[in-house]
């Protein structure tokens, strides 16, 4: 009973957020979760790098770890399709979505404090080696172990209301259920439709070689953090999100 009660209070706490924000940037969130003895967080050393953190290192007493996502509206994604530069919306809406998840974050900790379970998260972004340019925490990543989604040719997690939107995760002191990970790769169309969308559309061309030309698309996210300047730190550019594995309705 406790299990579902703390999913209920922890998911209440991701749309209360987002309510209180007054943003009207999203659709409904989707929820995951993982063992955190899973031994997939230990294949991310391999995967992503030897510096990715497991679990236990942000919690050590950790159980169960946590995804959500917050998938944009149509609008959004729409608006950042045509340019060289990430639409100015689009850059606002990273920026914004950024303190959002931190809050959400925050307070998930707070409500599970209350109940006298412990919730350790890690920031939106900013959570990698800047020289390497890999994740210490790949928000993805997690969310992939949780069951949201499998990875398209846009190296993105897609899940069933796409992939364009943003992930927040951490790691709970108590024993959920896990939720069932998609055994196939879904919503991306490149084998079935020979949908290359966010190949041709990427501007410094980082799918175009065996791996992908991180430090090539980091560049561009500096260029239009440069360009919106006023806006605050926006190193963002999200064009291969606007293909048709942007926006997906929910069919489940
Ligand atoms: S844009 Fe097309 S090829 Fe690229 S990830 Fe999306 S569905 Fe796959
Ligand atoms: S975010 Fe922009 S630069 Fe990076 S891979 Fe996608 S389209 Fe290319």
């Amino acid at each position: 009973m406790k299990q579902i009660e703390t999913k209920v209070i922890i998911q209440n706490t991701v749309t209360d957020i987002i309510g209180c924000s007054g943003l009207d940037y999203y659709r409904e969130p989707l929820f995951g979760y993982a063992a955190a003895a899973d031994p997939i967080f230990h294949s991310y050393q391999t995967v992503i790098g030897p510096g990715h953190f497991l679990p236990t290192d942000l919690l050590p007493q950790a159980q169960t770890v946590f995804a959500f996502f917050l998938p944009f509206t149509k609008s959004i994604l729409e608006d950042n399709r045509t340019g060289h530069y990430a639409s100015r919306e689009w850059a606002q809406v990273y920026i914004e979505t950024n303190q959002l998840i931190t809050e959400i974050s925050q307070e998930i900790k707070n409500r599970c404090r209350a109940r006298g379970i412990n919730y350790e998260f890690q920031p939106p972004t900013y959570v990698f080696d800047r020289e390497l340019l890999i994740a210490n925490w790949s928000h993805r990543h997690i969310a992939y172990a949780c069951g949201l989604g499998t990875f398209g040719r846009n190296n993105l997690l897609i899940t069933r209301k796409g992939c364009g939107g943003r992930f927040g995760s951490g790691v709970l002191d108590i024993l959920l259920f896990p939720t069932p990970r998609p055994d196939v790769i879904r919503h991306c169309f490149q084998q079935t439709r020979n949908c290359n969308y966010c190949v041709k559309v990427c501007p410094v061309a980082a799918f175009s070689g065996p791996h992908f030309r991180r430090h090539a698309c980091y560049g561009q996210c500096l260029k239009n953090d440069a360009y919106y300047t006023d806006l605050g730190s926006c190193d963002v550019c999200g064009k291969c999100v606007t293909g048709p594995c942007g926006y997906l309705e929910d069919n489940s």
